[in-house]
């Protein structure tokens, strides 16, 4: 069995868009630009035998807010500038029935997990909001929070916090 680390995208590894204390994501593939040490943070976790899938909502596309195209856009741009082994979307409005897939469920986790062969118990998920933490914690996995101070309460204790990606990889993987 693998090992993984599944990643948040917005404010994990591409600089969220922040207005009234809340992050958003880029609306286009020319404001999506990584964060400091995220392509080393990267390289780290690869090298220390994780694979990496990246797992993010993006309800903007499901709300008819957001096009596929562009977001299929900045994660060719994503998966170019980092060795990720897989990236899963979801693109469910989060209004109505609740998904299976869209965080907090652990559907993105389950189903990469189950198809790539990784054992959920030995993977971490970091991300930066409630709905990360209580993600990984329902597929299994530890959990990292990276805290920018926003205007939103986490629901579940994560099990480490760091300050950046790059910050979190020591935690991830002790020397
Ligand atoms: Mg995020």
């Amino acid at each position: 069995m693998k090992r993984a680390v599944f990643l948040d995208r917005d404010g994990v590894i591409n600089r969220p868009v922040v207005r009234d204390g809340k992050p958003y994501p880029p609306a286009s593939v020319a404001e999506f630009e990584l964060l400091p040490g995220v392509a080393e943070a990267c390289a780290e976790l690869k090298a220390a035998g994780f694979l990496l899938v990246v797992a993010t909502n993006q309800p903007d596309v499901g709300r008819g807010t957001q096009r596929r195209e562009d977001v299929e856009a900045m994660h060719a741009k994503m998966c170019a500038a980092l060795p990720l082994d897989r990236v899963e979307v979801c693109y469910d409005p989060g209004q109505g029935q609740p998904s299976e897939f869209r965080k907090p469920a652990p559907g993105m986790l389950l189903r990469a997990a189950r198809e790539l062969g990784i054992d959920r118990a030995q993977s971490w998920m970091v991300g930066d909001r409630w709905r990360d933490i209580d993600c990984g914690a329902a597929a299994g996995c530890r959990t990292v929070f990276i805290d920018y101070g926003y205007d939103e309460q986490l629901r579940a204790q994560p099990d480490f916090r760091a300050a950046s990606l790059r910050a979190a990889v020591p935690l991830i993987v002790p020397r």
